[in-house]
């Protein structure tokens, strides 16, 4: 039976990253006779521009009814103006929601040609794979009661619940024990357990998850040591399982260990494994139009739509590794140029990728 992927370019850059995406996606369903449908969709301020709502009701339609879903990137300043609730990235936001998208994966990995990149010593970050898995609708940012309230001594008081019901860490946990099963069988929890009671179940319900994999090494750190750990040795991590607050953090103080934005995919997964796909990064409206935007970074995300969802690990390495032959080639978009290397444009980029991809 054929899979369906909706595809949702969304804003800026988008479109450009995407055509470089579905290029490579369409030839690798080619080589390995996947059987994959691609709709399209608007999502985003281009949804806005048409339909008058950052989410239609046939994008999200749609949405429900495929198998996995691929986007570029929304927002940007031409929609700066709009009422709140109108705003592109709410789109985004319902799209996740509506769709439950609780497991949010993103690996940082660091190509080692692109050591250099790189804020931290290349000895310390060359061949960096961490996998980050964020739990991404539950927590503190969707926790009840919340607000601004006045007190009566006439101060005003901003209050948030951080809860988790033992089902929300359950789902999350397994999660994060299944994808370690594919990788180097080590699950390390992030929580606060010695002050948020919160924590304390979740550390418990990791601990319970943990005995029904005895082939996976559970270990478990406070938040604040994870942060340090992640910037001193960040290699001693396999897959690190947290919240929703704490992944925000880490995930994007991991992503910049990897130097560049541009490299960078991840996933969001609902309790079935069908997903959204996208790049790390926005809409980068400061250099849309120009050929500047690096679309490995939603290649890759194809590539993990492939591996998890799509169920072709196969196709899901052959683009990884046409990815690395191209910067073993040394081809670069500008955010990842470096001396000696060839710099090269976003459609240069994804024709270099897609020669790999047919040559493999
Ligand atoms: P951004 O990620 O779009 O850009 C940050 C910087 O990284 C910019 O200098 C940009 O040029 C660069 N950059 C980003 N992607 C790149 C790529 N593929 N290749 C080369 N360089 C790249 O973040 P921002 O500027 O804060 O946000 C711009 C818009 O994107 C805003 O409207 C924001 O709300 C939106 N946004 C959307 C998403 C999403 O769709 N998932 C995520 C973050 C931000």
């Amino acid at each position: 039976m054929s899979k369906k992927v909706l595809v949702l370019p969304g804003d800026y850059i988008g479109p450009e990253i995407m055509t470089e995406a579905v290029k490579v996606l369409q030839a690798v369903s080619e080589k390995f006779e996947l059987d994959i449908e691609l709709e399209y969709g608007l999502l985003g301020g281009a949804a806005l521009d048409e339909c008058g709502v950052p989410l239609p009701d046939e994008t999200l339609a749609r949405a429900r009814a495929v198998d996995a879903i691929l986007l570029g990137a929304v927002g940007g300043p031409k929609w700066d103006k709009v009422e709140r609730h109108l705003r592109p990235e709410r789109g985004l936001l319902a799209i996740r929601s509506e769709l439950q998208l609780f497991g949010n994966l993103r690996p940082a990995i660091l190509y080692p040609q692109l050591a250099a990149a790189s804020s931290l010593k290349p000895e310390i970050v060359s061949g960096l794979d961490i996998l980050i898995v964020r739990e991404l609708t539950g927590g503190i940012y969707f926790g009840e009661p919340r607000g601004i309230r006045t007190l009566e001594n006439g101060e005003r008081e901003g209050f948030n619940t951080y809860k988790y019901s033992e089902s929300e860490v359950r789902r999350i946990a397994h999660l994060a024990f299944d994808l370690a099963r594919k990788r180097d069988k080590r699950v390390c929890s992030v929580d606060k357990s010695n002050v948020l009671e919160a924590t304390v179940l979740w550390r418990e319900v990791m601990e319970e998850v943990g005995k029904d994999y005895p082939d996976i090494e559970l270990s478990h750190i406070y938040v604040d040591n994870a942060a340090m750990q992640l910037v001193m040795q960040p290699k001693q991590f396999d897959v690190m399982v947290t919240g929703n607050m704490f992944g925000d953090i880490l995930s994007d103080a991991a992503a910049m260990l990897t130097g560049s934005i541009g490299m960078l995919p991840s996933a969001s997964l609902d309790q079935e494994g069908r997903g959204m796909y996208e790049p790390c990064h926005g809409s980068a409206p400061d250099i849309a139009g120009q050929g500047k935007a690096n679309p490995l970074a939603t290649i890759l995300s194809v590539a993990m739509m492939l591996r998890y969802t799509l169920g072709s690990a196969e196709a899901a390495q052959t683009i990884e590794d046409s990815v690395s032959a191209v910067l073993d080639q040394g081809l670069r978009t500008p955010d990842i140029f470096s001396d000696g290397t060839t710099l090269v444009n976003t459609t240069q980029m994804g024709e270099a990728v897609l020669a790999a991809v047919l040559a493999a």
